[in-house]
């Protein structure tokens, strides 16, 4: 690992830099990459974002939503490929094992560019000459903010810089709630705030933008597809593919839905499972003592925060819920005792 100072030295010259982030990006990892992108474009530099996959609607307000390519769309492969190709500097945001970013982890793993990562999650891999990582950190935007500021750059951010880390914590904080919410995060909110981020208006476009097809899977996810275990501590969802395409479902669609699960008196731990082309996505969540990211990580290839975890499964819906089950049976005193 090199110190800053080679980092900075890197970026005193003019560079061809990519910046990409985990797949199905959600706030902050697509805030983090088009705040620290809008920045380095003033600062001279010539950057292309590249997102593993699309993402919800709600994000593509942000500056710079129009020029991000998606690497899963044939239409934007070829030049995402080109510009890998020809990147002198790689940031990884918002992820920090290789698995997160599908079929470009080869190529950042056999880049010559000299790659940084900046992020948040527990257990990174060391595939970066660079890396900025704080698991104290309750989004990647508030590294980029503070990246920033030590870069000596702190007026350089602007209401778009501002008002991408802005949604990038207030949706990696729950909306100021989770654990995460430290002083930290509100200086440097308030920070963000005075370089022109408007709260209201930024809430508006993330929690208010719902198309009705949305709210009624909410209502029928609510009725139907909630089991809830209170034997367990336990609450989930189990969305079907059919489920997905009776209500038009959308990238985006179902984030937040495993929350009500978890906001159920005496509910400790709660997942969503959903029924995606490539498998069985797994969205899991859990009360401040119970570590999920660590369950996730041994039975169901995952990761992520103690409270905010995810993974897959290559068996059926029937199947991964059933042993999903057992497992938190089995191991209900380890998970819930401390
Ligand atoms: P979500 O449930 O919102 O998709 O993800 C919750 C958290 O877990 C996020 O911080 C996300 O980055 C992380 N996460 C989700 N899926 C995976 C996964 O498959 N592997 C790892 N390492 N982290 C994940
Ligand atoms: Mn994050």
């Amino acid at each position: 690992m090199e110190a800053l100072g080679t980092f900075i030295q890197k970026l005193s010259l003019p560079r061809k830099i990519i910046i990409t982030t985990h797949v199905k990006p959600d706030a902050d990892a697509l805030g983090s990459s088009l705040g620290l992108s809008n920045y380095l474009i003033k600062k001279g530099h010539e950057v292309t974002v590249i997102s593993p996959s699309d993402y919800p609607n709600f994000l593509t307000w942000m500056k710079g939503n129009e020029k991000v390519l998606d690497f899963s769309k044939e239409a934007h492969k070829k030049q995402a490929l080109r510009k890998l190709e020809e990147a002198e500097v790689i940031f990884c945001l918002d992820f920090s094992v290789l698995n997160r970013v599908n079929e470009l982890g080869e190529l950042i793993r056999q880049s010559k560019a000299y790659i940084v990562n900046i992020d948040h999650h527990q257990d990174p891999e060391d595939f970066a000459q660079f890396r900025l990582w704080s698991t104290a950190a309750a989004a990647t935007c508030e590294l980029v903010y503070e990246l920033i500021v030590t870069l000596g750059d702190k007026e350089l951010i602007d209401k778009s810089i501002a008002s991408c880390l802005y949604a990038g914590i207030l949706t990696d904080t729950g909306g100021f709630r989770h654990p995460n919410t430290t002083k930290n995060v509100h200086l440097v909110v308030a920070e963000l705030l005075e370089a022109g981020a408007n709260a209201t208006e930024i809430a508006n476009l993330i929690y208010d933008s719902n198309s009705l097809n949305r709210l009624k899977f909410i209502g029928f996810a609510l009725t139907r597809r909630l089991v809830v275990r209170e034997d367990l501590h336990l609450a989930y969802f189990a969305i079907t593919k059919k489920d997905l395409k009776k209500y038009q479902s959308q990238t985006g669609d179902t984030e937040g839905l495993v929350n009500y699960a978890l906001s159920l008196e005496g509910v400790k731990m709660a997942a969503l499972f959903s029924e995606r082309e490539d498998g069985i996505k797994i969205s899991f969540r859990s009360s401040v003592d119970v570590a999920v990211n660590k369950f996730a990580a041994a039975h169901f290839g995952g990761g992520g925060h103690k409270n905010a975890a995810g993974g897959k499964s290559g068996l059926s819906l029937k199947k991964t819920l059933a042993r999903f089950e057992a497992l938190v049976q089995e191991q209900q005193i380890e998970l819930f005792s401390s």
